[in-house]
């Protein structure tokens, strides 16, 4: 590790190019998503360290990993995402723009081993939406509302599944034991245990989980393409139709929604490492 911030920044910025650019090489990232992830990637590498930025490789290439699985059955429920399969700059955004910050925060203000836990906390629960959307995705039981329990069309916002929870507690589950072990490679001092990684890892991805699919079936904007009889989240249906509002906040978006659940694994990582 070099020893000067510039130093770091200048080979989190190399790190970041090469992993962005794998990214949009595979198609797991478009040009704008790479920026965000270039610009992310150099801020956590350049102030937080190797601790900080293996944990969100870890999320980069499990997500990328997982995305692959099933590709037929997914491009069947494309009816209702807004989106494909590569990730632009707001779904960069809403997936590691608390983590970036809190690096920032650790940075400037030397707070990076009280911090660590709220970081780990906040990737175990993007990196558990993530599992969980890509992995209960394939799910032959079809969804159920979280707020009513309804049986609901797959991709449904608000929608979960056994094997989708399970997927969002192993995600978790995943980025605890990486942030244990990054933390053992940089040799710093252990700001948690093994035992506690896990258990942050596993509530942050489950809460995160949680709150994304309770905020999905409350308040995300949800749209009525006319033409097909179909919900979506795209204000132009694949179609070409516009869609009409049909239920949910104006503007809150599904990256919206996976931004604010985010950040409910900072309250809960800071209480586990408190606790253990
Ligand atoms: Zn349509």
């Amino acid at each position: 590790m070099p020893e000067s911030l510039i130093g770091r920044l200048a080979l989190g910025l190399a790190l970041s190019a090469a992993i962005a650019g794998a990214g949009v090489w595979r198609r797991a990232l478009t040009w704008s998503g790479a920026a965000g992830a270039l610009v992310s990637g150099t801020i956590v590498f350049g102030l937080g360290g190797l601790a900080w930025a293996v944990p969100m490789v870890a999320l980069f290439v499990s997500g990328s990993a997982l995305s692959a699985l099933g590709r037929e059955r997914k491009r069947a429920l494309g009816e209702v995402a807004a989106k494909g399969a590569r990730r632009d700059l707001m779904q960069v955004l809403a997936n590691g723009g608390a983590a970036t910050a809190l690096a920032l925060a650790a940075g400037s203000a030397g707070l990076a081993t009280s911090l660590f836990p709220a970081y780990l906390g906040v990737l175990a629960a993007v990196t558990a939406d993530t599992w969980s959307t890509e992995i209960g995705g394939l799910s032959r039981r079809p969804p159920r509302l979280v707020t009513t329990l309804a049986v609901v069309p797959p991709g449904t916002a608000g929608g979960v599944t056994p094997l989708g929870l399970l997927a969002a507690t192993a995600g978790g589950l995943w980025i605890g034991a990486v942030g244990w072990l990054s933390l053992l490679l940089e040799g710093g001092p252990a700001a948690i245990g093994l035992g506690a990684a896990l258990a942050l890892g596993a509530l942050a991805g489950l809460a995160g989980s949680l709150v994304d699919s309770v905020l999905g079936a409350t308040v995300q904007e949800v749209r009525w393409c006319p033409a097909c009889q179909a919900a979506t989240e795209a204000a132009v249906h694949r179609c070409g139709a516009p869609s009409l509002p049909h239920r949910g906040w104006p503007g809150l978006t599904n990256d919206a929604v996976n931004f604010l659940a985010s950040l409910i694994g900072i309250p809960v990582g800071l209480s586990v490492a408190m606790l253990a």
